[in-house]
C-alpha cells in the first residue's frame, strides 16, 4: 500500500476518451488526453444516445444540455423497404423517461462532441499527439508519441477507437474485419425536401441492405440518414471520403417513395467501409485497460457502439474511485469484469442486424441498463 495519488493518461478523445475524462473528474481524477488530431472538425454524421447512455449523460452534469440540443422522437418505426409496412414500433418520448429513467435522443455527432468538451477543462486534452508505443515497466507505462516526445504515467486507458494502437500493443496486430458493407451518409437542411414528408425515425429494412434517418435537433431543421449496403470489394474506412449520389441513389431504387424523396433532397454524400471484430480475449493487462471501440468494435447497426463506449467509461471510473497505485490492476480486472459479457452480447447481436427488426423484440436489457449502480464484480 502507498499513499502515492496515480497518475493517469487517456488515449483519444473521442466519445469514449471524452466522456472517461469527465467520469473521472468526478471521483477526483484529472487524467489529461492524448490525441493524435491537430483539432476537431464538425464532421457530419448523426447520433442517437439511448436511455443508458443518458443516465451517464446525467451523472456528469450533461443532460439538460443534451436535452436542449437533442431530437426527442415520439416513435421509431421498423418499415419493410418497399410497402412501409411497421414489423416493429418503439415509443420512445416520455415513454423511455418512464420506462426506463432516461430520455432517448438523436443529435448531430458534432454538438455532441462539443458538449463534452465543455465538461473538461481545455488543458486536459493534449493535440496532435499520436501515439506509436507503449512500454510497461517498473517505473510506470511510457507512452511514445509520433512527434517523439515521451511521457511515463501509472496507468494508461487506451480509448483510441477500432485501429487501436493500445490494443495492438496488449493483444499483438489484428485488425478488423470489414463486414462487406458499406455506409453512404449524410447530414442535410431539412428545407432541401421542400416539404415532402418523412418519419422523424425510421430503419427501412429491405432484403441485404437498410437505411435510416432521423432528425439531428429540437428544430428538426437537419436530416440525417446511414445506410449499410453490400459493397464487397470496398475496403476504405476514410470518414472524410465522398460517395457516388448516382451510386447511393441506384441502389436504393425500388425502396419506398419516402426513401426515394430522401435520396434525391440529398446534396452530397460520404462514404465509408462498415467493420467488426470478434470480442478479445481481455482488455487489461497491468496497468494498462482498453475502452470503447477499442475493446468492442461493432457495425453501427444496433446504435449501441458509443453508448457502450460511454457505459465503459462511468464503470471504470467507479472501479478506480478512490484506488491507490497497487489497486489499479486489480480496479482494470474488475472493470472488464464487470463489462465485458454485456458488451460481447451487444457486439454480437449488432452482427446479426435484428434488433429491433419486428415485435417482439426486447429492448430493456439494453436501455434499461444503469451504469452507475450495476453491480461491480468481484475479482
Ligand atoms: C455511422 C456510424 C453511426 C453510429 N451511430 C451510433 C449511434 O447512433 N449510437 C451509438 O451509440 N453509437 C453509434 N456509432 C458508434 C460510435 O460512433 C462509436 O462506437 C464511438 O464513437 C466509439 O467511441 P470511442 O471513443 O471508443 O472511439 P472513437 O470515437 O473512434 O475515438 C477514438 C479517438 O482516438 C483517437 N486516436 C486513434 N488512434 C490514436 C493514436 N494512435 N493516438 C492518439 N489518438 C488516437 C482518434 O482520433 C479518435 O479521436 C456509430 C458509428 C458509426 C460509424
Amino acid at each position: 500500500m502507498t499513499d502515492k495519488k496515480p497518475s493517469f493518461a487517456i488515449i483519444g478523445a473521442g466519445i469514449g476518451g471524452l466522456t472517461l475524462a469527465a467520469c473521472l473528474k468526478r471521483v477526483g481524477i484529472d487524467a489529461p488526453i492524448y490525441e493524435q488530431a491537430a483539432a476537431f472538425g464538425r464532421v457530419g454524421a448523426g447520433l442517437q444516445f439511448s436511455p443508458n447512455a443518458m443516465k451517464v449523460m446525467r451523472g456528469i452534469g450533461l443532460e439538460g444540455k443534451m436535452r436542449e440540443i437533442g431530437y426527442d422522437p415520439e416513435i421509431f418505426r421498423s418499415r419493410q423497404w418497399d410497402t412501409a409496412e411497421v414489423t416493429n414500433q418503439f415509443r420512445k418520448k416520455g415513454v423511455c423517461d418512464e420506462k426506463y429513467g432516461a430520455p432517448y435522443l438523436m443529435f448531430h455527432r458534432a454538438d455532441v462532441h462539443a458538449t463534452l468538451f465543455a465538461a473538461i477543462p481545455d488543458t486536459v486534452i493534449h493535440y496532435g499527439k499520436k501515439l506509436v508505443g507503449l512500454d510497461q515497466g517498473a517505473k510506470g507505462v511510457t507512452l511514445s508519441f509520433a512527434d517523439g516526445s515521451r511521457v511515463t504515467v501509472d496507468a494508461v486507458i487506451g480509448a483510441d477507437g477500432v485501429h487501436s494502437v493500445v490494443r495492438e500493443a496488449l493483444l499483438g496486430p489484428d485488425n478488423p474485419r470489414y463486414t462487406g458493407r458499406v455506409g453512404f451518409r449524410a447530414t442535410f437542411p431539412t428545407a432541401l425536401l421542400n416539404g415532402a414528408e418523412i418519419d422523424e425515425n425510421s430503419k427501412w429494412w429491405g432484403p441485404d441492405r437498410h437505411i435510416v434517418h432521423y432528425f439531428t435537433n429540437p428544430r428538426r431543421d437537419e436530416v440525417y440518414f446511414v445506410t449499410a449496403t453490400p459493397d464487397p470489394d470496398f475496403k476504405i474506412e476514410s470518414w472524410s471520403m465522398e460517395g457516388d449520389l448516382k451510386e447511393l441513389r441506384a441502389a436504393y431504387e425500388g425502396f419506398h417513395p419516402q426513401i426515394q424523396r430522401l435520396l434525391a433532397a440529398c446534396p452530397a454524400v460520404h462514404k465509408w467501409a462498415l467493420v467488426q471484430h470478434d470480442p478479445l480475449s481481455h482488455w487489461t493487462d497491468g496497468r494498462v485497460a482498453l475502452l470503447g471501440d477499442a475493446c468492442h468494435t461493432m457495425p453501427p447497426w444496433m446504435a449501441q457502439g458509443a453508448a457502450s463506449s460511454i457505459e465503459d467509461a462511468a464503470v471504470l471510473s467507479r472501479c478506480l474511485d478512490d484506488v491507490p497505485l497497487d489497486g489499479i490492476e486489480t480496479a482494470f480486472k474488475r472493470y472488464e469484469a464487470t463489462r465485458k459479457d454485456r458488451t460481447t452480447k451487444i457486439q454480437t447481436v449488432s452482427v446479426s442486424n435484428t434488433f429491433q427488426r419486428e415485435s417482439g423484440t426486447d429492448p430493456d436489457w439494453v436501455y434499461g441498463y444503469d451504469a452507475w449502480t450495476t453491480p461491480l464484480a468481484s475479482v
